[in-house]
């Protein structure tokens, strides 16, 4: 069946508008998605009629945000396959998925000697939290290399995996390239070698289905904005006996049993990790885009997206002295890459001024820029509401700066 590329962008109404006097080409769907109008009016409909704290009143309008909050777990949780509703947990979105797994189970799990691999692709966010919680627990962040054309090695990989590593971290997709990282056997080795694994989705979520118990992992993540839901809000996924084990992140309303002087208990999963009054728009707004997601032909849409990057990879070669980053294969969403004769923070700038939205700079992923020996990249990242034409006028507008500069 063919995509209707069309009827989908007809959705999103940021993508109607003319940026600098020409029709708006969006080519940052990594950084964030645009939102569908069921999205919008989502989150229009919950501050318009149901507003209200959920979970604590007894009041009609507490009880319509509730059920609707809740309806938006149950809907995430079938999105990632998760048998029951109570493991997914809403953060802010990854960065603090991250930060809840690496502060909670970390402190309570890591000691001195151990290991956390991460691979050379990680964005800051799958980095950084490990390093912190490791600088406090004496264990160690290693690093798996990647190769040249910005693959995990799996050879190194696997002898990285002794009896020391606790934790493996690695993310689906990476932001910074696009190479789709062979998760489900990376899971598989890590188990076998003793140790958990938790997936960073940030970047896979948007282009096609997802099944945690498939991937055999032990915590999920992804953010909302990454999946034309709203910012601030993501989700969590973990296994239900970690998660039951893992002591409280936040402390306050909503995720204790009963508080005394003489000491707390603390709620049942999700809620010991939920904190006070969530992000209740965000995260109706965030169920709204999952049921708006799948209500589309996803393997149609997935085909559609690879096609528009053969395109790119195509055109890209017509274009002398462009150095495209990345595989050639195993890649989705995103075109990385360097122009001769042109700094990317230029490029970024000449190509807005031809209304053409792309991300330049390090992608926070600068291990991997040191990694390749360049400060920063272009790149265009792709979804499924783009068309052809958005890849042809990426061309053009590069071939006009080619111009500025010859
Ligand atoms: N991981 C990857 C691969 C990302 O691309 C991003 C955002 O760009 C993040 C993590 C962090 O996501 P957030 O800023 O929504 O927490």
């Amino acid at each position: 069946m063919d995509f209707d590329v069309e009827s989908v962008r007809a959705q999103f109404p940021a993508l109607q508008q003319e940026v600098n006097g020409r029709p708006l080409i969006y080519l940052d769907s990594a950084a964030t998605t645009q939102k569908p109008k069921a999205v919008i009016d989502a989150i229009t409909h919950y501050y318009q009629c149901d507003n209200a704290n959920v979970h604590r009143a007894a009041h009609a309008l507490s009880s319509r945000a509730t059920s609707a909050f809740e309806a938006s777990r149950q809907l995430v949780a079938d999105f990632l396959g998760s048998p029951d509703p109570a493991q997914v947990i809403w953060v802010r979105g990854v960065t603090e998925a991250v930060n809840l797994v690496a502060y909670s189970w970390g402190r309570s799990n890591l000691n001195a000697g151990d290991r956390v691999l991460v691979s050379t692709l990680e964005h800051h966010s799958d980095i950084v939290p490990w390093q912190l919680v490791c600088a406090e627990r004496g264990a160690e962040v290693v690093a798996i290399p990647v190769s040249d054309e910005g693959v995990i090695d799996q050879a190194a990989y696997d002898e990285l995996l002794d009896e020391r590593v606790k934790m493996v971290a690695v993310n689906h997709v990476s932001n910074a390239l696009g190479t789709v990282n062979p998760v489900k056997e990376m899971v598989a080795k890590a188990k076998a070698a003793g140790a958990l694994c938790m997936v960073d989705g940030a970047q896979a979520v948007a282009h096609w289905p997802l099944d945690v118990i498939d991937l055999g992992c032990d915590f999920y993540a992804f953010s909302g904005h990454k999946l034309f839901g709203p910012t601030g809000v993501g989700a969590l996924w973990g296994r239900r006996k970690l998660l039951e084990a893992m002591p409280p992140f936040f402390g306050g309303g909503e995720m204790i049993d009963r508080v005394s002087f003489d000491g707390t208990t603390f709620n049942t999963i999700p809620f010991k990790f939920e904190a006070g009054t969530p992000h209740i728009a965000g995260v109706i707004g965030l169920g709204a885009a999952v049921k708006w997601v799948q209500s589309l032909d996803r393997d149609a849409a997935a085909a559609h997206e690879a096609q528009l990057l053969a395109h790119c990879d195509e055109l890209a070669q017509e274009i002398p002295g462009l150095r495209r980053l990345g595989p050639d294969t195993n890649r989705i969403g995103v075109f990385s890459f360097l122009l001769e004769g042109t700094h990317p923070e230029d490029l970024g700038t000449l190509l807005d001024q031809q209304g053409i939205a792309i991300r330049t700079g390090h992608h926070c992923a600068q291990p991997l820029m040191s990694r390749f020996d360049i400060p920063g990249s272009a790149r265009a990242s792709f979804s499924l509401y783009n068309t052809m034409a958005d890849v042809e006028a990426l061309f053009t507008g590069l071939r006009k700066v080619q111009e500025l500069f010859a």
